[in-house]
């Protein structure tokens, strides 16, 4: 595996791939790596002739600097994961690097997208997500990228803004990783507290529960019902619930028989933040 912390050697050597013929598959990420990151680089590597992966804290995209200060960095851990993984090239450049003395966003229009769920609770975070992805596909290139479900908002603005953008990059979504217990993996669940990550999988099964009843319920019933269920729980937080259209991620209130609906919901384990979604049927 190359490894790569500046755009230029990254570029010459992805050049010389390109000339070659060789499709280049992209799995951006922020480091920590567990095995939700692995599966969308084992896609890239079915896919793919040559797989990138990008590892990179992007600072417009957090809206809470202990956030952002706190998020874990285990580099020698990730690059022992990626070389015995499919990955042929890490990018791992510094801040300076992707914004040069100006770290600041973009200010996109997802055509609303943005103003939804993650949106309401976390400002100008879509605005750091949209402007790095659209950096990094700028250095990159590559032919195909790969996001996951759990980030479903961001798989769908990524998607948005790659259309409205015209750029020439398929994005493909794949399905959320979770632990034995169902908790959905992420890099933050290493902070988690051990009666936090205990209690964790009560998200995952709660909404288990909610795609049941989707198919007799009303959704105020199931919403009423939700709220109660994390009323009961003193070490969540509920901080949104919604079951939304997957293509306008709009809050819905009735069920309509020509949409696709999920459930999303966003929880506080103690400081640590968790977010899942469940795809409903009806
Ligand atoms: P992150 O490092 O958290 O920015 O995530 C990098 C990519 O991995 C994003 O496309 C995430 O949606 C995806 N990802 C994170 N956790 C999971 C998971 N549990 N299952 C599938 N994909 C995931």
């Amino acid at each position: 595996m190359k490894i790569f912390n500046n755009k230029k050697d990254l570029r010459d050597c992805l050049l010389e791939h390109k000339s070659n013929k060789k499709t280049i598959g992209f799995v951006p990420t922020m480091g920590a790596l567990h095995d939700g990151h692995l599966s969308l680089i084992e896609k890239a590597s079915e896919k793919n002739d040559i797989v990138v992966v990008s590892i990179f804290v992007n600072p417009t995209q957090f809206d809470n600097v202990e956030d952002l200060k706190k998020y874990p960095k285990t580099i020698e851990n990730d690059i022992k994961l990626l070389s015995a993984a499919s990955c042929d090239i890490l990018f791992s450049p510094k801040v300076e690097e992707i914004y040069s003395e100006n770290i600041t966003s973009e200010k996109f229009d997802f055509d609303g997208l943005e103003h939804q769920m993650e949106g309401k609770f976390r400002d100008g975070h879509f605005n750091g997500v949209g402007t790095v992805v659209k950096t990094l596909f700028k250095i990159v290139a590559p032919d195909k990228a790969y996001f996951g479900q759990k980030d479903f908002q961001q798989l769908q603005i990524i998607k948005k803004m790659v259309k409205k953008n015209h750029l020439n990059v398929k994005i493909k979504g794949c399905p959320i990783f979770r632990e034995q217990d169902g908790l959905a993996m992420s890099s933050r669940n290493i902070r988690l507290s051990k009666e936090h990550r205990e209690i964790a999988p009560f998200v995952y099964k709660t909404l288990k529960k909610v795609k049941k009843k989707f198919s007799h319920k009303s959704i105020s019933e199931i919403n009423k019902w939700l709220e109660n269920q994390f009323k009961k729980q003193p070490l969540l937080t509920l901080e949104y619930f919604t079951i939304a259209d997957e293509k306008a991620l709009e809050t819905a209130k009735t069920k309509e028989p020509n949409k696709k609906y999920r459930a999303f919901i966003a929880v506080f384990a103690g400081e640590i933040r968790l977010i899942d979604n469940i795809r409903l049927k009806h």
